[in-house]
């Protein structure tokens, strides 16, 4: 299919890599004008992006001044993707306040901050998709050494339910995406770490992260991009409020 998503103006955030590049990227061949976004600007190159630019979501001054010369430049967002995100590892013991701190304000805050600066214009246009990732590691199920990153991840499914319930009249549809273990470049370093953390060989340590996932595969990010197109869609127009697994069964 193609056009799916003509003539829609959609932001993603952490588009540079992993998930977030793949969602910039369906959207671009979807037929939406993507304005891409990352902390790390080289790594949107050959993105063939509206527009691609810094955004830290880290700081409320740079995102809220963001949105200003989005309003001007473009006019109000048809879709905000969230995509930006951090997995602590470790049990509770393991999780200093600092690492708690970081968890919420990068993986919970930054959509705070994203949803308050884009959406009094979304509003004002009469609607728009806010797609927020979050995980199936979250309040749908637990799993070890994903203490802060779990809380993390329920709080955006509560987040996102509270927008949707909100905003329901309003045209603003508010959802989010539950992905399993993703092959990504962050997944990757995660790999490395447990290998040298607990002196294990590198392919037993994928092989564990497989054994998480019923179809005996991790997934990949234009498997979760797939999801965040139909949701960033009208064929999504009655579907709010939601969390969305895209997990290959983890939660089964
Ligand atoms: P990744 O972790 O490999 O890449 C993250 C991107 O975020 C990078 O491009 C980085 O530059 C950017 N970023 C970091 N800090 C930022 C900031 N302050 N402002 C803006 N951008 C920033 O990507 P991924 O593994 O595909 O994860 C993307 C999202 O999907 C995250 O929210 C993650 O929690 C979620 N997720 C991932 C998996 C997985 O297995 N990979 C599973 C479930 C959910």
């Amino acid at each position: 299919m193609s056009n799916r998503l003509k003539g829609k103006i959609a932001l993603v955030t952490a588009a540079g890599q992993g998930i977030g590049r793949a969602i910039a990227e369906v959207f671009i061949a979807e037929g939406a004008k993507v304005i891409a976004t990352d902390v790390a600007t080289d790594k949107l190159d050959g993105l063939k992006a509206a527009k691609a630019a810094r955004l830290d979501v880290l700081s409320s001054g740079a995102v809220d001044d963001f949105a200003v010369s989005i309003g001007k430049e473009f006019g109000a967002l048809n879709v905000l993707a969230n995509v930006a995100g951090y997995v602590h590892q470790g049990t509770v013991l393991e999780c200093a306040e600092k690492d708690w701190d970081f968890s919420f304000d990068l993986n919970v805050k930054s959509m705070h901050r994203t949803i308050k600066a884009f959406l009094p214009a979304m509003l004002k246009n009469g609607g728009g998709s806010i797609i927020n990732m979050s995980s199936g590691v979250s309040s749908i199920k637990g799993l070890p050494n994903r203490y802060a990153y779990g809380a993390t991840k329920a709080a955006v499914i509560g987040l996102t339910k509270a927008v949707a319930a909100d905003f329901i009249t309003k045209g603003i549809r508010c959802n989010a995406i539950c992905p399993g273990t993703i092959v990504s470049p962050s997944f990757e370093e995660r790999v490395q770490a447990v290998a040298k953390q607990t002196g294990t060989p590198l392919e037993q340590v994928r092989k564990n992260f497989i054994a998480r996932q019923p179809m005996a595969r991790l997934g990949t990010a234009e498997e979760v991009a797939a999801l965040a197109v139909f949701l960033a869609s009208d064929e999504s127009s009655y579907i709010t409020g939601q969390p969305h697994l895209v997990d290959g069964g983890m939660a089964l």
